[in-house]
Protein backbone atom coordinates (compact mmCIF):
# COMPACT_ATOMS: atom_id res chain seq x y z
CA UNK A 1 0.00 0.00 0.00
CA UNK A 2 1.39 3.15 -0.99
CA UNK A 3 1.58 6.44 1.22
CA UNK A 4 -1.07 7.77 -0.67
CA UNK A 5 -3.52 5.00 -0.14
CA UNK A 6 -2.40 5.17 3.74
CA UNK A 7 -3.32 8.82 4.05
CA UNK A 8 -6.81 7.50 2.38
CA UNK A 9 -7.19 5.33 4.35
CA UNK A 10 -6.97 7.01 7.25
CA UNK A 11 -8.36 10.64 6.42
CA UNK A 12 -10.91 9.17 3.56
CA UNK A 13 -14.25 8.95 4.18
CA UNK A 14 -15.61 5.83 5.43
CA UNK A 15 -19.79 4.24 5.24
CA UNK A 16 -21.30 3.60 8.10
CA UNK A 17 -21.93 0.12 8.45
CA UNK A 18 -25.27 0.68 10.21
CA UNK A 19 -27.02 3.77 7.95
CA UNK A 20 -24.96 3.76 4.90
CA UNK A 21 -23.95 7.36 5.38
CA UNK A 22 -20.75 8.87 4.53
CA UNK A 23 -18.59 9.68 7.99
CA UNK A 24 -15.29 11.71 7.94
CA UNK A 25 -12.35 11.09 9.98
CA UNK A 26 -13.76 13.24 13.40
CA UNK A 27 -17.67 11.84 13.04
CA UNK A 28 -16.55 8.23 13.22
CA UNK A 29 -15.51 5.00 15.72
CA UNK A 30 -14.08 1.59 14.52
CA UNK A 31 -15.76 -1.03 15.39
CA UNK A 32 -14.80 -5.20 15.59
CA UNK A 33 -14.81 -6.50 11.96
CA UNK A 34 -13.11 -3.71 10.27
CA UNK A 35 -15.83 -1.02 10.11
CA UNK A 36 -17.54 2.07 11.40
CA UNK A 37 -20.33 4.05 13.05
CA UNK A 38 -21.12 7.47 12.32
CA UNK A 39 -21.91 9.93 15.03
CA UNK A 40 -25.62 9.98 14.82
CA UNK A 41 -26.16 6.02 14.69
CA UNK A 42 -23.30 6.03 17.65
CA UNK A 43 -25.66 8.46 19.61
CA UNK A 44 -28.61 5.50 19.08
CA UNK A 45 -26.06 3.63 21.88
CA UNK A 46 -24.88 3.39 25.42
CA UNK A 47 -22.08 6.16 25.80
CA UNK A 48 -20.77 3.74 28.69
CA UNK A 49 -19.92 0.88 26.32
CA UNK A 50 -16.59 0.87 23.79
CA UNK A 51 -17.45 0.31 20.29
CA UNK A 52 -14.21 -1.43 19.16
CA UNK A 53 -15.30 -4.21 21.06
CA UNK A 54 -18.40 -5.34 19.20
CA UNK A 55 -19.40 -6.11 15.88
CA UNK A 56 -21.56 -4.63 13.71
CA UNK A 57 -24.45 -7.67 14.79
CA UNK A 58 -23.70 -7.12 18.08
CA UNK A 59 -24.26 -3.32 18.37
CA UNK A 60 -27.39 -3.48 16.29
CA UNK A 61 -28.79 -6.26 18.79
CA UNK A 62 -27.47 -3.23 21.31
CA UNK A 63 -29.69 -0.65 19.55
CA UNK A 64 -32.73 -2.48 20.06
CA UNK A 65 -31.74 -2.84 23.47
CA UNK A 66 -31.37 0.88 24.08
CA UNK A 67 -34.95 1.15 22.39
CA UNK A 68 -36.80 -1.05 25.17
CA UNK A 69 -35.10 0.46 27.64
CA UNK A 70 -36.27 4.28 26.23
CA UNK A 71 -39.50 2.70 26.08
CA UNK A 72 -39.54 1.54 29.82
CA UNK A 73 -38.14 4.95 30.66
CA UNK A 74 -41.05 6.34 28.84
CA UNK A 75 -43.79 4.46 29.48
CA UNK A 76 -42.66 3.66 33.17
CA UNK A 77 -40.88 6.05 34.51
CA UNK A 78 -42.51 9.41 32.88
CA UNK A 79 -46.36 8.09 32.65
CA UNK A 80 -45.87 6.81 36.47
CA UNK A 81 -44.45 8.78 39.83
CA UNK A 82 -41.38 6.95 40.49
CA UNK A 83 -39.56 8.54 43.28
CA UNK A 84 -36.78 10.68 41.67
CA UNK A 85 -33.65 12.52 42.69
CA UNK A 86 -32.54 15.38 39.98
CA UNK A 87 -29.42 16.47 39.99
CA UNK A 88 -28.45 19.61 42.09
CA UNK A 89 -26.28 20.59 38.52
CA UNK A 90 -26.87 20.81 35.56
CA UNK A 91 -24.25 18.19 34.77
CA UNK A 92 -25.06 14.40 36.00
CA UNK A 93 -27.18 13.20 38.59
CA UNK A 94 -28.90 9.78 39.00
CA UNK A 95 -32.54 9.13 39.28
CA UNK A 96 -33.61 6.01 41.53
CA UNK A 97 -36.76 4.14 40.57
CA UNK A 98 -37.44 2.10 43.22
CA UNK A 99 -40.75 1.02 41.75
CA UNK A 100 -38.76 -0.68 39.14
CA UNK A 101 -35.75 -1.56 40.26
CA UNK A 102 -33.87 0.67 38.53
CA UNK A 103 -31.78 3.73 37.90
CA UNK A 104 -30.31 5.73 35.23
CA UNK A 105 -27.95 8.36 34.61
CA UNK A 106 -28.82 12.02 33.88
CA UNK A 107 -26.74 13.61 31.79
CA UNK A 108 -27.38 17.43 31.08
CA UNK A 109 -25.67 16.95 27.25
CA UNK A 110 -27.85 13.94 26.56
CA UNK A 111 -30.97 14.39 27.53
CA UNK A 112 -31.35 17.93 26.31
CA UNK A 113 -31.82 15.72 22.63
CA UNK A 114 -35.06 13.59 22.37
CA UNK A 115 -33.78 11.58 19.84
CA UNK A 116 -31.09 9.76 22.13
CA UNK A 117 -32.19 6.85 24.09
CA UNK A 118 -32.64 6.45 27.79
CA UNK A 119 -30.98 4.03 29.41
CA UNK A 120 -32.17 2.01 32.36
CA UNK A 121 -29.92 0.16 34.95
CA UNK A 122 -31.15 -1.97 37.10
CA UNK A 123 -30.21 -2.31 40.73
CA UNK A 124 -29.27 -6.33 40.56
CA UNK A 125 -26.58 -5.08 37.84
CA UNK A 126 -25.00 -2.76 39.82
CA UNK A 127 -21.70 -4.57 42.18
CA UNK A 128 -20.30 -1.65 43.92
CA UNK A 129 -20.23 2.42 44.31
CA UNK A 130 -18.11 4.74 45.78
CA UNK A 131 -17.95 8.10 45.76
CA UNK A 132 -14.85 10.27 44.56
CA UNK A 133 -13.11 13.34 44.80
CA UNK A 134 -10.14 15.29 42.81
CA UNK A 135 -8.47 17.63 44.26
CA UNK A 136 -4.81 19.29 43.95
CA UNK A 137 -2.60 21.39 45.63
CA UNK A 138 -1.87 24.85 44.14
CA UNK A 139 0.58 27.48 45.02
CA UNK A 140 -1.33 30.99 45.70
CA UNK A 141 -0.05 33.85 45.04
CA UNK A 142 1.49 34.65 48.24
CA UNK A 143 2.97 31.78 48.12
CA UNK A 144 0.80 29.47 50.02
CA UNK A 145 -0.68 26.45 49.44
CA UNK A 146 -4.20 26.06 48.74
CA UNK A 147 -5.86 23.04 48.02
CA UNK A 148 -8.17 22.97 45.01
CA UNK A 149 -11.49 21.58 44.07
CA UNK A 150 -11.35 19.77 40.69
CA UNK A 151 -14.51 17.21 40.13
CA UNK A 152 -16.33 14.84 42.24
CA UNK A 153 -18.98 12.50 41.71
CA UNK A 154 -19.52 8.42 42.23
CA UNK A 155 -18.05 5.79 40.66
CA UNK A 156 -20.07 2.58 39.62
CA UNK A 157 -19.06 -0.82 38.71
CA UNK A 158 -21.65 -3.30 37.30
CA UNK A 159 -21.41 -6.99 37.71
CA UNK A 160 -20.20 -8.76 35.05
CA UNK A 161 -17.10 -5.73 34.82
CA UNK A 162 -13.76 -6.72 33.52
CA UNK A 163 -11.75 -5.29 36.31
CA UNK A 164 -14.20 -6.23 38.82
CA UNK A 165 -12.07 -8.17 41.75
CA UNK A 166 -14.86 -8.10 44.45
CA UNK A 167 -16.91 -11.11 45.29
CA UNK A 168 -20.05 -11.12 43.15
CA UNK A 169 -22.92 -10.00 45.18
CA UNK A 170 -25.60 -12.73 45.59
CA UNK A 171 -28.17 -12.37 43.60
CA UNK A 172 -26.30 -9.63 41.00
CA UNK A 173 -26.71 -10.03 37.42
CA UNK A 174 -23.97 -9.37 34.82
CA UNK A 175 -25.28 -6.03 32.49
CA UNK A 176 -25.03 -7.47 28.92
CA UNK A 177 -22.71 -4.39 27.77
CA UNK A 178 -21.18 -2.01 30.28
CA UNK A 179 -17.75 -3.32 30.83
CA UNK A 180 -15.93 -0.82 32.48
CA UNK A 181 -16.40 1.69 35.76
CA UNK A 182 -18.80 4.40 35.29
CA UNK A 183 -18.27 7.69 36.63
CA UNK A 184 -20.73 10.14 36.89
CA UNK A 185 -19.90 13.26 37.87
CA UNK A 186 -21.67 15.64 39.99
CA UNK A 187 -19.33 18.89 39.88
CA UNK A 188 -15.93 20.08 37.91
CA UNK A 189 -15.92 23.43 39.93
CA UNK A 190 -15.39 25.18 43.05
CA UNK A 191 -18.97 26.56 42.80
CA UNK A 192 -20.96 23.48 42.44
CA UNK A 193 -18.61 21.64 45.34
CA UNK A 194 -21.41 22.16 48.72
CA UNK A 195 -24.08 20.69 45.96
CA UNK A 196 -21.86 17.75 45.43
CA UNK A 197 -21.26 16.99 48.65
CA UNK A 198 -25.34 16.84 49.52
CA UNK A 199 -26.13 15.11 46.47
CA UNK A 200 -23.41 12.17 46.78
CA UNK A 201 -24.17 11.78 50.20
CA UNK A 202 -27.94 11.50 49.20
CA UNK A 203 -27.22 9.30 46.58
CA UNK A 204 -24.84 7.32 48.67
CA UNK A 205 -27.47 6.81 51.43
CA UNK A 206 -29.99 5.80 48.53
CA UNK A 207 -27.99 3.01 47.32
CA UNK A 208 -27.32 2.15 50.73
CA UNK A 209 -31.20 1.57 50.89
CA UNK A 210 -31.35 -0.48 48.06
CA UNK A 211 -28.56 -2.91 49.18
CA UNK A 212 -29.20 -3.38 52.51
CA UNK A 213 -26.13 -1.63 54.20
CA UNK A 214 -27.90 -0.84 57.18
CA UNK A 215 -29.92 -3.64 57.80
CA UNK A 216 -28.14 -4.73 60.66
CA UNK A 217 -28.64 -1.75 62.97
CA UNK A 218 -31.93 -2.24 64.38
CA UNK A 219 -31.93 1.80 64.13
CA UNK A 220 -33.53 3.94 67.47
CA UNK A 221 -36.12 1.59 69.45
CA UNK A 222 -34.04 -0.68 71.16
CA UNK A 223 -36.38 -3.86 71.30
CA UNK A 224 -37.43 -3.23 67.48
CA UNK A 225 -36.18 -5.40 65.19
CA UNK A 226 -33.80 -4.88 62.08
CA UNK A 227 -35.04 -5.52 58.25
CA UNK A 228 -32.40 -8.50 58.32
CA UNK A 229 -33.93 -9.44 61.84
CA UNK A 230 -37.12 -9.35 60.56
CA UNK A 231 -35.76 -10.44 56.69
CA UNK A 232 -34.70 -13.70 58.20
CA UNK A 233 -37.32 -14.28 60.06
CA UNK A 234 -39.95 -14.41 57.22
CA UNK A 235 -37.24 -16.85 55.31
CA UNK A 236 -37.34 -19.31 58.51
CA UNK A 237 -41.67 -18.97 58.06
CA UNK A 238 -41.57 -19.21 54.20
CA UNK A 239 -39.12 -22.23 54.22
CA UNK A 240 -41.13 -24.18 57.05
CA UNK A 241 -44.23 -23.06 55.24
CA UNK A 242 -43.73 -24.40 52.16
CA UNK A 243 -41.93 -27.59 53.08
CA UNK A 244 -45.23 -28.57 54.92
CA UNK A 245 -47.08 -27.43 51.80
CA UNK A 246 -44.76 -29.85 49.94
CA UNK A 247 -45.50 -32.56 52.31
CA UNK A 248 -48.95 -32.30 51.68
CA UNK A 249 -49.21 -31.70 48.10
CA UNK A 250 -47.24 -34.92 47.41
CA UNK A 251 -49.52 -37.04 49.76
CA UNK A 252 -52.50 -35.99 48.49
CA UNK A 253 -51.05 -36.45 45.04
CA UNK A 254 -53.64 -34.86 43.08
CA UNK A 255 -51.22 -31.63 42.63
CA UNK A 256 -51.61 -28.35 43.82
CA UNK A 257 -54.14 -25.22 43.49
CA UNK A 258 -53.02 -22.30 41.56
CA UNK A 259 -54.18 -20.67 45.01
CA UNK A 260 -51.45 -22.89 46.75
CA UNK A 261 -48.70 -22.62 43.98
CA UNK A 262 -49.00 -18.88 44.06
CA UNK A 263 -48.56 -19.09 48.29
CA UNK A 264 -45.52 -21.34 47.31
CA UNK A 265 -44.46 -18.76 45.51
CA UNK A 266 -44.40 -16.17 47.55
CA UNK A 267 -42.87 -17.74 50.31
CA UNK A 268 -39.92 -19.11 47.83
CA UNK A 269 -39.47 -14.94 47.41
CA UNK A 270 -39.14 -14.54 50.80
CA UNK A 271 -36.44 -16.75 51.27
CA UNK A 272 -34.72 -14.98 47.48
CA UNK A 273 -34.95 -11.89 49.75
CA UNK A 274 -33.30 -13.12 52.86
CA UNK A 275 -30.12 -14.54 50.82
CA UNK A 276 -29.53 -11.66 48.60
CA UNK A 277 -29.86 -8.70 51.28
CA UNK A 278 -33.54 -7.66 50.29
CA UNK A 279 -31.87 -7.15 46.38
CA UNK A 280 -34.47 -9.97 44.91
CA UNK A 281 -37.59 -7.73 45.34
CA UNK A 282 -35.85 -4.96 43.20
CA UNK A 283 -34.73 -7.90 40.83
CA UNK A 284 -38.56 -9.15 40.46
CA UNK A 285 -39.75 -5.60 39.83
CA UNK A 286 -37.41 -4.91 37.23
CA UNK A 287 -38.11 -8.15 35.96
CA UNK A 288 -41.82 -7.42 35.52
CA UNK A 289 -40.68 -3.77 34.10
CA UNK A 290 -38.72 -5.16 31.33
CA UNK A 291 -41.98 -7.81 30.93
CA UNK A 292 -44.16 -5.10 30.74
CA UNK A 293 -42.88 -2.91 28.57
CA UNK A 294 -40.62 -4.73 26.06
ZN1 LIG B 1 -24.74 5.88 10.66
Amino acid sequence: MGLCNFFKNIFGKKTCAFCGGECGMLNRTKIKGDEYICGKCDDMCSPYIQKYRFTKDELSEHMEYMKRSDRIYKEAVLAGNSERYPSATARQGIEFFDDIGMFRIIDGSRDSKESYPKEMLRYDQVASYEPYIEESEEETEDGKKEIVFGEGGIKITLAGCEDETADVRRGSRAHPYITQEITVCFAANDREKEAYLKYAENAIDHFDRIFGVNDNNPGLLRRSMSKKDKRDLAAAIAITNTVIDAVKIAKDGDGASEEKMAEIQKNMNAVDDALTGGLAEYSRRADAAEAKFN
